[in-house]
């Protein structure tokens, strides 16, 4: 007689939060390599303002903690520095699954704090009308929106910035926009697919 074998539910429930992470993180993640020896979050410069460091995200993930997961800042507080990546001595591509975990927070609408998501689409919203980033009109609608009382304290900034030309009145758009919205759609429909 062949007796199936049958993985206990919270077995089961353990391991497909991190399948899914991997699944959906371009290329290979190797999350399941991590052995936890921290050399990422001592490597972070945004370690200070996370909720986990890099390695405590990847231990919650491999439990199968998926909603705590999804609503640390973490992800939002990485800058895609890629200081952990180098670093890593199991080439875990972690800034990757920093941006494959703010992809399903988004799709679960699933944060603690609306602010780095806000940001993150207007960000995106800009790249994907001028071909790049408009820094002034980022800023300013991000204070605006979220920060209104502290704008007067970053005037002095913006205007220095731009007095040294670091940034621009108005936004600066890249010439052949017609092909980043082809390979945008492309992108898209592959994300489809996969
Ligand atoms: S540096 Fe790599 S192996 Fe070490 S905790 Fe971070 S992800 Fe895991
Ligand atoms: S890539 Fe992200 S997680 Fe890694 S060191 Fe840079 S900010 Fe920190």
């Amino acid at each position: 007689m062949v007796v199936a074998q049958v993985q206990p539910p919270e077995m089961a429930d353990t391991t497909r939060f991190l399948e899914e992470v991997s699944a959906r993180t371009a290329g290979v993640s190797r999350l399941e390599m991590c052995i936890q020896c921290g050399t990422c979050g001592g490597s972070c410069p945004s370690a200070d303002d996370m909720d986990h460091t890099p390695r405590m995200l990847f231990a919650m993930i491999r439990a199968g903690m998926k909603d705590e997961a999804l609503r640390s800042n973490t992800p939002w507080m990485c800058v895609s520095c890629y200081h952990c990546v180098v670093r890593c001595p199991q080439g875990v591509h972690i800034a990757d699954v920093m941006y494959t975990l703010k992809g399903m927070a988004e799709d679960a609408k699933s944060y603690r704090d609306k602010t780095p998501p806000h940001f993150a689409s207007v960000f995106v919203g800009q790249v994907e009308t001028f071909g790049r980033s408009w820094e002034l009109g980022l800023t300013a609608r991000h204070y605006l929106r979220h920060f209104i009382l502290r704008l007067p304290r970053m005037t002095p900034m913006a205007i220095g910035l731009f007095m040294r030309g670091r940034i621009g009145i108005m936004p600066n758009r890249i010439h052949q926009r017609k092909q980043l919205h082809a390979i945008l759609s492309k992108a898209e429909e592959l994300e489809k697919v996969s």
